[in-house]
């Protein structure tokens, strides 16, 4: 994998660790740092601009190439890791290389102090020439910074030392604890809002409950109106058929009726036709009378 980022700095060894922590994901910062701290990185060229190294993975080895050239830092690694803008093992090498230089700086520093012997009565050595003062200051600071962070306290404030390694360590240390504390926070945000989400959960379980028995309660109401009308429909159909059988008697009835009146009528006709003309006018006269 190649990339390239914007970089201000114009040498390799400007590129501290935790410039480095700030640009490079926080995974892949970690793994580099393991890398560094089991010590699988081997520098194998380096000067202010290049950096030719190996890194040897849990199986395999990877080899980076790093230049600095054009206000650009450009990283080449064998691997293919997708992180950008820098692999696991580019940022074990710049911190391979960062280790390097701070320890060829202390040991000039310590060779010059010891080639100039100091004159007695011309006062303490300056603070920033003592290696010793600094792992002084950074051993006091690394021990108060362990309680405050056993005691989950601010951090105290950061010692007095010159760049270099142990300034990193404490500036990384810091950093992390900021890092580590975002998450908390994150961590207790997240938790509140999955116990939102929790009781919101249990509140529409609840309503689904509510809505399941108005239905239920629905279906019942369907079910009996189901049957009513079946009575009905049966009710009905036997009150069709009683009044079919009323109205079929009635005709019986009337026809039977209407039969007995023809016959009556034909009984008086054949009766006035035999009647005597005699008999007739007496009938006229007593009909008139
Ligand atoms: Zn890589």
């Amino acid at each position: 994998m190649r990339n390239s980022i914007e970089c201000t700095e114009q040498k390799l060894d400007q590129i501290y660790p935790y410039v480095l922590q700030a640009a490079a994901p926080a995974p892949a910062f970690e793994v580099g740092l393991h890398y560094l701290s089991t010590d699988r990185v081997k520098i194998l060229e380096a000067d202010d601009q290049t950096i030719v190294a190996e890194v040897l993975d849990d199986s395999s080895s990877f080899q980076q190439r790093i230049i600095l050239e054009n206000g650009s830092l450009i990283t080449e690694c064998s691997c293919s890791s997708p992180e950008l803008p820098f692999c696991p093992h580019c940022v074990a090498a710049l911190l391979a290389f960062q280790r390097q230089v701070t320890a060829a700086g202390q040991q000039s520093v310590s060779e010059e102090t010891t080639d100039t012997k100091p004159v007695e009565g011309d006062g303490p050595v300056p603070a920033g020439t003592s290696p010793l003062r600094e792992l002084t200051l950074f051993m006091e600071w690394l021990h108060v910074a362990g309680k405050a962070l056993q005691g989950d306290d601010a951090l105290p404030q950061q010692p007095d030392l010159n760049p270099g390694e142990l300034m990193s360590i404490t500036e990384s240390i810091q950093m992390l604890h900021h890092h580590s504390q975002r998450n908390s926070a994150r961590q207790v945000a997240q938790e509140s809002e999955l116990a939102a989400r929790d009781k919101q959960l249990e509140s529409s379980v609840q309503e689904v409950k509510e809505v399941y028995a108005v239905c239920e309660g629905l279906r019942q109401d369907v079910t009996s109106l189901r049957s009513l009308l079946a009575r009905i429909a049966r009710e009905r159909d036997q009150s069709a058929e009683q009044l079919t059988s009323l109205v079929d008697d009635l005709i019986l009835k009337k026809q039977s009726e209407l039969e007995s009146l023809t016959t009556s009528r034909h009984g008086i006709s054949t009766a006035l036709e035999a009647l005597t003309p005699i008999d007739s006018q007496l009938l006229l006269e007593a009909t008139a009378g």
